[in-house]
């Protein structure tokens, strides 16, 4: 389907016309700035590099969202760019180290995990 722009945290899609009218997401009023589909690009990349960016991109916005609670968003747009990027390869393992500890709880239900980043099973965000 063919968007003007999405949502960098909840990925819902916006027409031109829409979005000159808008001054946040109509969704879920997030202020982050929109992704133009014509700035979508494919790049050649390792499944273990992006994990690397990904998990260190996750523990920036969990230690900034503790440090500052103005920065809360972050830890929703680094979660919805992995998710984006993890349901286009719904078989690897996760990007994120929520995700991982999700799948680890799945597998061994009575884990306990100690720390900021927090168990999360994949779910689509949109
Ligand atoms: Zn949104």
């Amino acid at each position: 389907m063919s968007y003007y722009t999405k949502c960098i945290d909840c990925r819902a899609e916006f027409t031109q016309e829409e979005c000159l009218k808008a001054n946040c997401c109509p969704a879920c009023k997030s202020v982050g700035i929109p992704l133009v589909q014509a700035d979508d690009i494919q790049i050649k990349i390792n499944w273990h590099e992006l994990r690397v960016l990904t998990m260190w991109a996750e523990f920036w916005a969990q230690h900034q969202s503790s440090n500052n609670p103005e920065s809360i968003g972050m830890k929703q747009t680094v979660k919805s760019i992995a998710t984006a990027m993890e349901e286009q390869y719904p078989s690897r393992v996760p990007l994120t180290m929520a995700g991982e500890l999700g799948e680890a709880k799945d597998r061994y239900p009575d884990m306990e995990v100690v720390g900021p980043i927090q168990p999360e099973s994949r779910k689509k965000i949109h």
